[in-house]
């Protein structure tokens, strides 16, 4: 980041470029007009900063889907002709201004995206993984699902300018380095940012499961226009993505939102953490398929979550108990942050109001009715592909601020910003 010493005036037209691209990050085509609309700036001022961002080859105009007659457009011409019956001329960013990468590692699977600069989505593609691969080999199936869609959406590596990666687990985030972590045994002290950043040769920004997928369903999902709210992942381990005032919360060292490392239960199962009783011990799908076996022997998530549809008793008991467990865990998250929207994704959440019904009840009886009153509880929608939507977006967003200084696209500041 550079100094504030630069002028007040510099500042002021470098923030209001921010906001002319952040604009244009968040609605992919929108009009001059819509864009002093939306960031309070004048008209003058935005068409300014728009033939900057032109000639800096970032924002090229646009014909709007299925108004034109071929009508020769001028590159300064007034933004709105509504009544004229001229469409007005919409900008967006060059599909050659640049691309991002998406990379998410779960426990038992790899998978990618490909986005341009305005977060339209142009290739995905998703890889198994062996529960103990080592992290070399991940990082190995990652660069070639990486290549085959970058082929799939026509774009050349060297035209990627960043890329977020997602890790189930609190993550350093200056290294992108994992910590303790039973999930991925093989990633423990590996500086997987670093390492991935060496590899494709662009600034990586790394982050954990939950975060990401609060950042997800903010952006494109059951979120969107939130500006506080709760993501809760519930698969083989529980983590909660704090949304504050519109941006993500990490805390001091990337440990904010680690709930399911709150006490449930004194007398619990001891936990991978080393506590016990933890709930993660008592509402991870790992728990509740531990808690069938001696009922319905050795079950996968899928299958439980099958025979709980179809009205298995013990089935749906399990799950229900675990919304609930997660609902008085989630309380004092209420009462804490006061949160508009509590999302609820991973695995579990397959489950749709078996589980959400248990999480409800519990916010009633033990958060402040104030707070339980303020927020909905909503299942996600973006389902497996939260975290690396999450990961793109993180992507976009260091992107974003990169673009704030034409200069240093070629060499962008790593960690500057956050969408
Ligand atoms: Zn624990």
């Amino acid at each position: 980041m550079r100094e504030r010493s630069d002028g007040s005036l510099a500042s002021l037209r470098r923030l209001n470029r921010r906001r002319v691209i952040n604009a244009l990050r968040e609605h992919g085509m929108i009009s001059r007009a819509d864009i002093a609309r939306r960031t309070g700036l004048s008209r003058s001022t935005v068409s300014s900063l728009v033939s900057e961002l032109q000639s800096d080859g970032l924002v090229v105009e646009r014909e709007e889907p299925g108004a034109a007659h071929g009508d020769e457009r001028s590159g300064d011409g007034p933004s709105t002709r509504g009544r004229s019956g001229r469409p007005p001329i919409l900008l967006s960013f060059d599909a050659t201004a640049g691309a991002a990468l998406g990379i998410d590692f779960g426990h038992s699977h790899v998978r990618v995206a490909v986005s341009d600069l305005s977060s339209n989505i142009l290739a995905e593609r998703a890889a198994p993984l062996d529960t103990d691969h080592a992290a070399r080999q991940g990082l190995d199936v990652a660069l070639e699902l990486i290549d085959g869609a970058l082929a799939d959406a026509g774009v050349e590596r060297s035209r990627v300018i960043g890329a977020g990666l997602g890790l189930p687990g609190p993550v350093d985030g200056a290294v992108g380095r994992i910590g303790s972590s039973a999930i991925l045994p093989g990633w423990v002290g590996v500086a997987a940012g670093e390492e991935m950043r060496r590899r494709l040769d662009v600034p990586v920004s790394v982050d954990n499961d939950a975060n990401l997928g609060a950042l997800a369903e903010l952006t494109h999902g059951a979120g969107r226009g939130a500006t506080d709210l709760v993501y809760l992942k519930i698969s083989s381990g529980i983590g909660a993505g704090l949304i504050l005032g519109g941006r993500l919360y990490r805390g001091a060292g990337g440990v904010a939102g680690e709930l399911g490392h709150v006490l449930v239960d004194p007398e619990g199962p001891v936990c991978r953490c080393g506590n016990r009783g933890c709930l993660e011990t008592a509402a991870s799908t790992g728990a509740l398929l531990d808690m069938l076996r001696r009922s319905h022997g050795e079950l996968t998530v899928a299958e439980m979550l099958r025979l709980a549809r179809d009205g298995d008793l013990g089935c749906r008991r399990v799950i229900a108990d675990a919304g609930r467990v997660v609902g008085s865990a989630a309380a004092g998250v209420f009462n804490l942050l006061n949160p508009q929207l509590l999302v609820v994704g991973g695995d579990l959440a397959e489950a749709g109001d078996l589980l959400l019904d248990g999480v409800r009840g519990s916010l009633r009886l033990a958060a402040l009715p104030a707070a339980a009153d303020a927020a909905d509880v909503v299942p996600g929608v973006l389902g497996e592909r939260a975290q690396v939507l999450g990961a793109l977006a993180l992507a976009v967003g260091e992107a974003g601020a990169a673009l704030e200084f034409p200069e240093s696209i070629i060499h962008p500041v790593p960690g500057g910003g956050v969408p």
